[in-house]
């Protein structure tokens, strides 16, 4: 009955589904564990009326105009620009740490003199990895970058992974780089942008094709199974012949032959306050205080006008597959360790000819929305065009 089955019904799943049904006129079968689809994209309006990310906040950035202009088939936007400030020393200051920051929180004459050093060094409007600036071999640099490294990335880091900053992928700490400039935005990108009218609009008009078929509720595992000795397929009992896709957890997909890998979960704690706005800006990270990491408040991403708020803190914990409250695997850990086993998956999963791993999870590499559609494009389109 199906050509292809896709199990996830997030970014990377709903563009392949889109194409497929679409541009080659596939019937496609889209599974996902959860009731609804937009995986960790999803939003939805809560008991008050506030536009909620249920999985933690999500800003769309890129620079990709392809990845807009695809994305843009499927919604309209409104223009935003991400701002987060970080509680430091009882202060709050921009985050990525940048020449504001350096003056907030360094007496006059010392901020003044390393931001001459910074612009020297680096010229201006460089980002510099926090790891890689610690390197430098320049006292009044190194006081700096002590400091950026103690006061934003090793408490935030110890609470966000359960690990330092060095015992992770560089890229990790890379994606929030110290910035030589004045410029107080997240990120810097081209297009930046909320949906009109939500992430989850955008999954319901992907989806919304009479060739494809979306199970929700279902673990794929109830349902599918691969053997892993002769690659064959089945779906509710019967031999299926066609493509597997797969976003979920590689591990998961090949039944934990070479062991299981780490993830992090988190625990969202939403709140819902009497009045119209909580904090000046859409987050507050909080690396040394408290035991969460964030306040994310949802007004200033939906803009709207409606009385009440509702924040939401995430407070990371370790992944348990067993356990309901901790069974969401948000982020990959990457570390050398896990990349060890991630590459026998990887070369495992070479011998399955009918299967394509798509995904934060099935490729385990931190993906953000541009990348994964970007991915899921170019999969399109060099497997299945
Ligand atoms: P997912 O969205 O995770 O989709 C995978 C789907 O597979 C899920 O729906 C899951 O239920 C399903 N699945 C898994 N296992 C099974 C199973 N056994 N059976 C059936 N279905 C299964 N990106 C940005 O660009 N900007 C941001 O601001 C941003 N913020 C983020 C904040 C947080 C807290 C997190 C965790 C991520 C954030 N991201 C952000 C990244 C973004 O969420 C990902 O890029 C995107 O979700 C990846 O899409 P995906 O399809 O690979 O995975
Ligand atoms: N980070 C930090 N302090 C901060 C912000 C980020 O130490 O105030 C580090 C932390 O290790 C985090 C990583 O930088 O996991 C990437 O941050 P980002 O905001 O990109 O994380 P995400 O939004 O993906 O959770």
């Amino acid at each position: 009955m199906f050509d292809t089955i896709i199990i996830g019904a997030g970014f990377a799943g709903s563009v392949l589904a889109e194409c497929l049904a679409t541009q080659k006129k596939q019937r496609v079968l889209v599974i996902d564990k959860r009731q609804h689809i937009g995986g960790n994209c999803y939003d939805r309006f809560d008991d008050h009326g506030v536009l909620i990310h249920q999985y933690g906040p999500h800003l769309f950035h890129t620079n990709h105009k392809a990845v807009f202009d695809y994305l843009s088939q499927f919604t309209q936007w409104r223009p935003y620009q991400h701002e987060v400030l970080g509680f430091i020393d009882g202060q709050q200051v921009p985050v990525p740490f940048n020449l504001n920051s350096l003056h907030a929180l360094l007496p006059d004459s010392l901020a003044k003199s390393l931001e001459l050093k910074l612009i020297e060094r680096f010229g201006y409007g460089k980002k510099v990895p926090i790891l890689e600036l610690r390197k430098i071999d320049d006292a009044e640099l190194k006081f700096l970058a002590d400091f950026i490294y103690e006061k934003i990335f090793v408490h935030y880091t110890a609470k966000q992974w359960g690990k330092k900053p060095e015992d992770i992928d560089p890229e990790v700490t890379g994606r929030v780089p110290v910035f030589v400039s004045r410029d107080n935005r997240y990120f810097q990108d081209k297009y930046q942008a909320i949906p009109t009218h939500g992430y989850t609009r955008i999954f319901e008009n992907m989806l919304n094709h009479s060739n494809i078929s979306v199970m929700l509720n279902t673990d794929f595992k109830d349902v599918f199974h691969l053997d892993l000795d002769s690659g064959a397929m089945q779906l509710l009992g019967s031999e299926f012949k066609g493509e597997l896709i797969f976003t979920g957890l590689i591990d998961e997909l090949f039944q934990g032959r070479f062991g299981e890998l780490p993830y992090r979960s988190l625990n969202f704690q939403f709140e819902h306050l009497p009045c119209d706005q909580y904090q000046a800006k859409t987050t507050i990270n909080y690396p040394n205080d408290y035991d969460f990491t964030r306040i994310t408040e949802f007004k200033h991403i939906s803009q709207q006008t409606i009385a009440g708020t509702t924040i939401v803190k995430e407070f990371p914990q370790d992944f348990e597959r067993n356990n309901p409250l901790k069974n969401i695997p948000y982020y990959p850990v990457f570390t050398e360790e896990n990349k060890a086993i991630l590459d026998r998956y990887l070369n495992f999963s070479k011998k399955f000819e009918r299967v394509t791993l798509v995904g934060r999870l099935a490729e385990n590499r931190y993906y953000d929305m541009d990348d994964i559609v970007a991915r899921a494009l170019a999969v399109f389109a060099d497997k299945f065009a």
